[in-house]
């Protein structure tokens, strides 16, 4: 079978043929794979920047964005059937006894980071036509899901923040309906359907980003309820005054020079969240002290947040089927165009474009 694969020692993308997986295990499941997202870290490995291959395998198969449709099931296999859609996370829990995160199921908050990744660290992942995995990492979706369902991995790392983000403001009298702001950094796949959860959860919400409107993501933005500001024609001084108190930012672009100066005009009991990864760039200069006074004198709290466990799982898939249903063209639009496995090489290391690109094996 195709495969989409890396080989960092020698800096080579391309597709390899590997052998069909097998079920090893009662509790295996064999998957087809339908569809497979290409987002940044992706892109990030195939520039050799990030990104490990199983132990003594020279090449990484990537992909960890997915949808697949079960094939086969082991003997002990007692939720999935033939014919279910499923999503599988994507992190797998590391192997010491004394990593109380993994040893609860949640790998996403691993104290060791000898963790591994499907596609991304140590384990081989899903941009290929069979995979073979544990019955527990998959998440089944419906049906009516089938052309959307690419997302909810993408989307999970938003309601993994904002179930943090109800767990953390717990510490003061936070809940009022619809009455918070928030700021999402970024309109890539990322800050767009964060963008949608937070709607939908009722935040007044603004998307802050660099290209200036009229653009596709703008429109996407604008129809779910939300405002657009470029970073061309608005300060994020202009931003704080246009928005109000802010209550919540959602920094998803990994540009941290954009992201330390929003810090700044966070506003009173105001949450940060980041979830980009950034490249190592030279360093710059931050106004510390603004920071600091802004984080005591107003209860501010500032986290980091990866990956994404069961819970944050069910809520995507939860909240894709919600997007579909209140904004059906914008959820659709969010997917820039699905692509034969063939047409790799341009998506991973052409110019980025478009918001989400897909290859499908369908
Ligand atoms: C993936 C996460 C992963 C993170 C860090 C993201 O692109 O969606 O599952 O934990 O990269 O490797």
């Amino acid at each position: 079978m195709k495969a989409v694969a890396v080989v960092p020692g020698t800096r080579e993308l391309g597709l390899i043929e590997q052998e069909d997986p097998a079920i090893a295990a009662p509790t295996h499941v064999k998957l087809r794979m339908l569809d497979v997202g290409v987002c940044g870290t992706d892109r990030e490995i195939c520039a050799f920047q990030y990104g490990i291959p199983p132990e003594g395998t020279e090449h990484l198969v990537i992909g960890h964005e997915s949808l697949g449709e079960v094939a086969e099931i082991g003997a002990g296999v007692a939720r999935l059937r033939p014919g279910d859609l499923v999503v599988p996370m994507v992190r797998r829990p590391c192997p010491h006894d004394d990593c109380v995160a993994c040893r609860a199921g949640r790998q996403d908050f691993c104290f060791t980071g000898d963790f591994s990744e499907r596609g991304i660290k140590g384990v081989h992942g899903f941009m290929t036509e069979l995979v073979v995995d544990d019955e527990r990492y998959m998440h089944v979706v419906p049906r009516g899901l089938r052309d959307v369902a690419v997302l909810v991995e993408p989307l999970t790392i938003a309601e993994k923040a904002l179930i943090q983000v109800d767990q953390v403001q717990q510490r003061l009298p936070w809940a009022c309906g619809a009455c918070h702001r928030a700021v999402v950094i970024g309109a890539g796949p990322v800050g767009l359907l964060g963008a949608m959860a937070l709607r939908a959860r009722g935040f007044d919400t603004s998307v802050y980003s660099r290209e200036p409107a009229p653009n596709p993501k703008a429109d996407v933005v604008a129809s779910i309820g939300a405002r657009y500001f470029s970073a061309q024609d608005t300060t994020l001084e202009e931003l704080a005054e246009g928005v109000g108190n802010i209550d919540l930012v959602y920094e998803a672009t990994g540009a941290s020079a954009v992201a330390f100066q929003m810090m700044k005009v966070v506003g009173t009991n105001g949450i940060f969240v980041f979830t980009g990864v950034p490249g190592r760039k030279a360093a710059i200069e931050v106004d510390t002290d603004v920071i600091m006074r802004n984080l005591v004198l107003r209860n501010q709290v500032v986290f980091g947040t990866v990956n994404a466990g069961v819970e944050a799982f069910q809520a995507a898939i939860r909240d894709v089927a919600l997007f579909q249903e209140r904004w059906p063209s914008a959820v659709r639009a969010l997917i820039t165009g699905r692509y034969p496995v063939e047409a790799h090489r341009d998506l991973l290391v052409g110019p980025a474009q478009g918001i989400k690109n897909v290859l499908t094996f369908a």
